[in-house]
């Protein structure tokens, strides 16, 4: 049926243009409820309905405000399409009450991921809604036991890392910490390595095109929550070919 993963997709653009507010605002400490409507980050005027929906009117606008002509920020449609598309991913790849929490976990990751990206902090607030859904959704499957053991010593491990060595932040230790919690020994592994190695090349590209250099401070928590979301979906199909299994 095609309906519900519609219906998914919909509620993943109509969350994302939240998550959007949430992203320019919680780092501002702008409160969430005031003022209520959305607001030009660059003339201050409300934005009408009609210029605010999802995905759409970024394109209508032509990217630019409709009253002072000033550029948006790419990343509004940018994270509408991204929650939409993996909203749509999770309502087809699990059941109940699986779903929701992919869906917790997607929200918290990207919100998480793109005030990394502007202001090199990690909100705990998205680690800790990822910890109790990892929690949670492993507590279902019966693995809790092994999960908690998983962030246990995920924890303690990148911990000392990030004492004794430059580079990783307490923000990346908490946030893989949960990640152990939620994707189990194997999972991780597959997360992290993941978002080294794409982290590796994307810096790689970023410096050959002479965009950053070497002492560049790039934030790792993209990368950590891009591993997250292709370990959720591939890493049991990736680790089952290659024991042989299905
Ligand atoms: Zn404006």
């Amino acid at each position: 049926m095609w309906i519900e993963p519609l219906m998914w997709t919909i509620i993943g653009a109509v969350m994302g243009s939240f998550y959007n507010v949430v992203i320019y605002r919680l780092p501002r400490k702008i409160p969430l409820s005031n003022p209520r409507y959305s607001f030009c980050t660059s003339c201050g005027k409300p934005v009408e309905w009609y210029d605010n929906i999802p995905i759409l009117s970024y394109f209508l606008l032509k990217g630019k405000c409709r009253h002072c002509g000033e550029k948006i920020s790419p990343r509004y449609p940018i994270v509408e399409v991204l929650t939409a598309t993996l909203f749509l991913m999770g309502s087809i790849e699990y059941g109940y009450p699986e779903k929701l929490l992919y869906m917790a976990v997607i929200s918290s990751l990207i919100i998480m991921a793109f005030v990394d990206l502007e202001f090199y902090i990690i909100l705990d607030t998205c680690v800790a809604i990822l910890a109790v859904a990892g929690i949670t959704w492993k507590w279902l499957d019966g693995e809790l036991m092994q999960a908690l053991l998983t962030g246990g010593v995920v924890l303690g491990l990148t911990f000392l890392l990030a004492r004794f060595s430059r580079g990783l932040g307490y923000g990346d230790v908490k946030l893989m910490g949960a990640m152990g919690t939620l994707l189990g020994p194997y999972g991780f592994i597959f997360a992290l390595f993941t978002a080294s190695v794409v982290g590796a090349i994307t810096a790689g590209v970023l410096i050959a095109l002479g965009k950053i250099d070497l002492k560049t401070k790039i934030p790792f928590g993209p990368f950590l929550a891009m591993g997250t979301v292709l370990s959720l979906h591939f890493s049991k199909k990736f680790f089952g070919f290659l024991t042989g299994g299905v």
